[in-house]
């Protein structure tokens, strides 16, 4: 039984318990999912496909399509090679997509294959593309696996033709299908002609229509990915996930970029927006402006619930930096933000969000894990949990209301569906936050109470 009495904390270095991260392949996969006719294919064993598989598909309630080099003894001695030969071949066969998308797995990277030189050996059907990126399980987490396929697919793929193509990249880093669908629908407003690289809106989302489709319409394609050395400008939202991909591009193709936070809030909504303007020139639209105006209202009406509120926020980095930008728009206090990715980064960019707010006696860090925040939840007691699925047996123990946000959230369901960035996405998550306080007010509450109230 663990040990969860109100005590000191001690560093850990070499021990996470309950880790709120997961492995490098679920980015890799969920990035190439992000590509139209892609199968991602994982370079290992087939139980760390099916781990990675199972994960996506609890997430989103959809199938994660991928295929594995399927190691035995022999491969994880001799290596990996004449497994990968044969898993190519048969997946063209068999399954027909564009490209194969190759990630590595512990096994694979430990044992030191070479895939640059195993894949430049095949002889590929024409028309047939294989990419592929190295994805140590034990540096990082799936965030770095997410880059690392992004930059994988930009090495194999992107070229400059020397004229621009007039479009504007936009790399959303890690976020849900209908996330996507919000940054489309505010850049189409801006009138801005962009790619979104990687896309999963109408893969991982694909709509029931009676027909299982291998190969869902969504995704980015070969030929926009091609194309993003000509790309006349970038927007990369979210700092930790994209700045990789974002300097790659800038310094092999010269896309000049702009790296902001992902837009969760009114601020960051306002950077994107902003940023989309500097690309198309054209003046903010009043229905985008109604829908700021509408957010700023809810804030302030709902502010009495949630003003002085503390609350505890964990994730992945870039969604956790939006959430506390939220929460500390809605005057609340983010008692513990933590992330369980090892970027240093993280933790300055909280800091510099406690500083500008003006709060105190906060707690930012990163490469921690979900024991060491239950740990500081007994200490001192938050009003209000927000993070993905891993946090209910801490909301559970402490009886704390809890609102389930970014990945992954395998408990509940339609989370894929909704977004949480833009003004919109905003409101949404203002009103589960105010709504889940007021649920725990009322039931607080003795009936003189309810008659105030009411
Ligand atoms: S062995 Fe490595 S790659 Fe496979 S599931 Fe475990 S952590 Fe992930």
């Amino acid at each position: 039984m663990l040990d969860l009495t109100p005590k000191e904390l001690k560093e850990r270095t070499a021990l996470r318990v309950n880790p709120c991260k997961t492995c490098q392949p679920v980015g890799a996969m969920y990035a190439a999912l992000g590509v139209a006719r892609c199968m991602p294919h994982s370079h290992g064993s087939q139980g760390c496909c099916s781990y990675h598989r199972m994960v996506l598909s609890r997430h989103f309630k959809e199938p994660a399509i991928a295929s594995s080099s399927s190691f035995t003894e022999g491969a994880s001695v001799f290596g990996g090679r004449s497994n990968i030969n044969t898993s190519v071949k048969n997946v063209f066969d068999m399954y027909n997509p564009d490209v194969i998308a190759v990630h590595t797995t512990c096994l694979s990277e430990t044992i030191g294959d070479d895939l640059n030189s195993f894949i430049s050996d095949i002889e590929l059907p024409p028309g047939k593309l294989v990419v592929h990126c190295n994805t140590p399980s034990y540096v990082g987490s799936h965030i770095n696996g997410f880059f690392n396929m992004m930059m994988g697919f930009m090495n194999y793929l992107t070229g400059k033709t020397g004229t621009s193509n007039g479009k504007t990249a936009i790399f959303p880093g890690w976020v849900n299908p209908g996330d996507i669908r919000e940054l489309k629908r505010i850049a189409k407003f801006m009138e801005v002609p962009a790619v979104f690289f990687p896309d999963q809106s109408g893969v991982l989302d694909a709509p029931m229509n009676g027909r299982y489709e291998l190969y869902p319409k969504g995704g980015t394609k070969i030929e926009e990915i091609r194309g993003l050395g000509d790309s006349k400008g970038l927007i990369a939202l979210g700092e930790i996930i994209n700045i990789e991909p974002a300097e790659l591009l800038q310094k092999k193709w010269k896309v000049p970029y702009t790296l902001l936070p992902m837009p969760v809030g009114v601020a960051y909504t306002d950077q994107y927006v902003m940023a989309l303007r500097s690309q198309s020139k054209v003046e903010i639209p009043e229905e985008l402006e109604a829908e700021r105006g509408r957010l700023v209202d809810l804030m302030l009406d709902s502010a009495q619930y949630t003003h002085g509120k503390k609350v505890a926020i964990f994730g992945d980095p870039d969604v956790v930096i939006g959430l506390t930008s939220l929460a500390l728009e809605m005057g609340m206090i983010p008692k513990y933000v933590i992330t369980g990715t090892p970027k240093e980064e993280f933790t300055r960019k909280i800091e510099a969000l406690f500083e500008h707010y003006g709060v105190s006696g906060c707690t930012a860090k990163a490469n921690a894990d979900l024991f060491e925040l239950h740990q500081r939840i007994k200490n001192e007691k938050v009003d209000l949990l927000l993070g993905s699925t891993y946090g209910k047996q801490i909301a559970k123990a402490e009886d704390i209301p809890f609102i389930r946000a970014g990945f992954p959230v395998i408990d509940r369901y339609g989370g894929p569906l909704q977004s949480i960035v833009g003004y919109n996405g905003g409101a949404y998550l203002v009103e589960k936050i105010t709504n889940a306080l007021m649920d725990r007010f009322d039931r607080d509450s003795s009936d003189e109470d309810f008659e105030i109230v009411l």
